[in-house]
């Protein structure tokens, strides 16, 4: 399942953009989604390579990640369990992880905080059991995303990233490092105060001056949205074709489409968003829309 992907870049008509590329990373499975799949890649290579096969992770109630986990140890002949944070809900994404086969373990807050200390109460006695940490962070992630920048074909000005922990970013960055590109890479964090970000990246990686967080798009913080949000979201992808979930990429190409306005991005420079999926992320905010 890791060997062929389908990941275009095509260009898209976003006014005043004139050179607008997006990385279709969200074509590469519908479940297993744009950078989760890119993850989870030499994560799964690893469990496999140990001879794991069963996979145990953590995520919230609507986590990308836990349906990507869900669908890939499937798809691979493995089985997997998460710890979902908070109580027992039913939701869209935990039914998909559950027609996969995970098994949930609702988790209150407080034990789901240590999640080495979970993973050794119920499976410190299994061997065949396998810890993929919260949304999959890991230096294995990190060079399965760094894989993006190899596949593209001409260079870019600049690259746009959203960021939840900030493996992705790590591994994007590592990538231009890797080619010695000269592109500028802006990572815009989803969450709160998230300078944090920053060291995140460096455990993987060499910070360099190649990199921006942009750290004012995160409208209130974790899964936050505001009416202009919304409004940017349906606005977008009424004129581009493009869907985007309200957690992410919207804030994302916000951040590019707000860059461009204060003079920071030109028009005719050479813009590649990376679209990371999680549409699925729609289905948790219906009601703002
Ligand atoms: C998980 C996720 C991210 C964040 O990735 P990190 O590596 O945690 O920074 C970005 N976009 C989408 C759509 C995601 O599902």
């Amino acid at each position: 399942m890791f060997e062929e992907i389908y990941s275009p870049v095509q260009k898209i008509t976003f006014a005043p953009f004139n050179n607008l590329f997006v990385k279709r990373d969200d074509l590469i499975d519908p479940y297993i989604s744009g950078n989760k799949w890119r993850k989870l890649k030499y994560i799964l290579a690893k469990a496999k390579a140990e001879n794991k096969t069963h996979l145990v992770t953590f995520g919230g109630p609507y986590s990308n990640h836990l349906v990507a986990t869900a669908a890939a140890a499937s798809r691979s002949g493995l089985t997997a369990t998460a710890f979902v944070r908070g109580e027992e809900v039913k939701n869209e994404m935990l039914l998909l992880c559950s027609l996969f086969g995970m098994k949930l373990i609702f988790t209150d807050r407080e034990s789901y905080r240590d999640k080495h200390q979970l993973f050794d109460q119920y499976f410190a006695s299994n061997a065949q059991a396998f810890f993929i940490n919260e949304g999959g962070a890991s230096v294995e992630a990190t060079i399965g995303c760094a894989e993006v920048i190899e596949e593209l074909a001409e260079p870019y000005d600049h690259i746009f990233c959203a960021a939840g922990t900030g493996t992705t970013a790590a591994g994007l960055l590592k990538g231009i490092q890797q080619h010695n590109l000269n592109t500028k890479l802006h990572i815009i964090p989803v969450l709160k105060g998230a300078s944090f970000i920053k060291d995140e990246i460096a455990k993987y990686t060499p910070l360099s001056n190649q990199l921006t967080l942009h750290l004012d798009y995160h409208f209130g913080g974790y899964a936050k949205t505001t009416p202009e949000l919304i409004d940017f979201i349906k606005t977008f992808t009424a004129q581009t074709g493009l869907l985007l979930d309200p957690v992410y990429t919207a804030k994302m190409f916000y951040a590019i489409r707000d860059l461009q306005q204060k003079g920071i991005i030109g028009t005719d420079e050479k813009v590649l968003a990376i679209h990371t999926g999680g549409l699925m992320g729609l289905f948790g905010m219906k009601d703002k829309f």
